[in-house]
């Protein structure tokens, strides 16, 4: 572990001399360097102002990999044992753990995922890529010790994927066709994961200044190349005032009740509980999200998985739970034409898509792919291909319910946390109109 982990009470006994500069949470790290703030700092506090607050995450990796600083980089504030091995990936060397938070469990956190997957900030590799120290043992569902090795481990997305179909023209056409019809429609928002997807999605709609506003869903378990991608959505959806970007996150209590009751390795341990943490920290967000609109846009395609082979265009099969329209605009676009549309108007993308991660999600819940692997094999890989929806996709008639045995408000309500139904206040209002006789 190369995180040291410091009791809330012992933290005085912890300044040691360094020369420490504290950096405020919203601070500009390349404004900083460009002021050569960090010359002969051998220390930088990030501050967590609430544990929903992912920016010192960005903040550290930026210090790390493009500012190559090489000093202890402590967290403070409200630091959450939720947190912890995302804060060592991120570049962290310290951390001052919230008031009330043990010591000894958070050492535990990192027994569990001594032999994290994915790569970090101070270690940029894979785990399967290496070399002979990364078959050592690991408690990861679905080890990586019978994981073919790739040819490379990194690889431009662009130049592996980007190849578009002979009818990519027809396709994008289709796409901005489909993308009007929601505009027209009312009040219409997009959900954007921020993978490859969504990230065209939203360069379309910015384009061609359509009245289409974008949201995402901060899980609080992003990985930090996402949580530095967000930020720069963020940025770049400031100068298009007609697509503005909301992000919604889970509700804190809910999440951190989960956490202490289940642990924060629930979602390994069965269906149900991966799919109440999904509830808590995606579903609930969404139905807030979702909220007073007439439909939403996704980035679903018909080539991810056999689950989405029958994507429409246009979805109208939720409208009788939630009041919804559905527009799924890529939905007969291939990989390779999204990565074509990528390279050829230079859209902004996840840097984990060079690393073999074609579907990205939660950190905890998503590897990298290997040659021959299906595209979301890398999705909650420890379970049955038939479980692998997070309930944001349901089919309204779908057997895959999202919980097997409970429905996601109540597996939501166990933790205090309460779904709303996008529309019901409008659904109710419109039956009341449809029904009530002519005067
Ligand atoms: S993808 Fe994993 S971490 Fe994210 S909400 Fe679902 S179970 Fe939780």
């Amino acid at each position: 572990m190369n995180l040291q982990l410091i009791a809330h009470e012992d933290q005085a006994a912890h300044t040691d001399g360094l020369k420490t500069l504290a950096v405020a949470n919203d601070a500009d790290i390349a404004a900083l360097a460009a002021d050569q703030a960090f010359d002969g700092v051998e220390r930088i506090e990030l501050n967590f102002p609430k544990f929903t607050d992912g920016r010192a995450f960005s903040q550290a990796l930026l210090l790390r990999r493009r500012f190559g600083f090489a000093g202890d980089i402590r967290a403070t504030g409200d630091v959450l044992i939720d947190q912890l091995v995302q804060m060592a990936r991120s570049g962290f060397t310290s951390a001052v753990l919230a008031q009330g938070v043990d010591p000894a469990a958070a050492e535990r956190q990192f027994t569990r995922y001594a032999a994290f997957y994915q790569g970090d900030a101070l270690q940029p590799q894979p785990h399967f890529a290496r070399g002979a120290d990364s078959t050592g043992a690991t408690n990861e569902p679905g080890a990586t010790a019978q994981i073919p090795s790739l040819p490379e481990p990194y690889a431009s997305a662009i130049d592996l994927y980007a190849k578009p179909t002979p009818r990519f023209g027809e396709k994008l056409s289709e796409a901005i066709a489909t993308l009007r019809q929601a505009a027209a429609l009312g009040a219409m928002v997009q959900a954007n994961s921020l993978g490859a997807e969504d990230m065209v999605m939203t360069h379309l709609i910015n384009q061609h200044r359509l009245p289409i506003s974008i949201f995402v869903l901060d899980t609080g378990a992003l990985h930090v190349e996402t949580l530095a991608l967000l930020e720069q959505l963020k940025s770049q959806q400031a100068a298009h005032p007609n697509a503005p970007l909301t992000v919604y996150q889970p509700q804190q209590e809910a999440v951190v009740q989960f956490v202490a009751r289940e642990g924060a390795d629930a979602m390994r341990r069965s269906v149900d509980l991966r799919k109440a943490c999904c509830a808590l920290r995606k579903l609930e967000p969404l139905g807030r999200a979702l909220a007073g609109q007439q439909g939403w846009i996704t980035g679903l395609r018909r080539e991810q998985s056999d689950a989405r082979a029958d994507v429409p265009l246009i979805d109208r099969s939720e409208i009788q739970r939630n009041g919804l329209t559905k527009f799924n605009p890529l939905a007969g676009w291939t990989w390779g034409d999204v990565w074509h549309y990528i390279a050829a108007n230079n859209v902004l993308y996840n840097p984990l898509h060079d690393r073999f991660y074609p579907s990205i999600g939660c950190a905890p819940c998503t590897r990298a792919i290997t040659q021959g692997e299906d595209f979301r094999a890398g999705r909650w890989w420890w379970e049955s291909e038939s479980a692998k929806e997070c309930g944001l996709h349901v089919k309204a008639h779908s057997q895959d319910a999202p919980t097997s045995g409970r429905s996601p408000n109540e597996a939501a309500k166990e933790y205090g946390a309460h779904i709303r139904q996008p529309h019901s206040s409008r659904i109710a209002a419109t039956s009341h109109k449809v029904t009530r006789p002519a005067t």
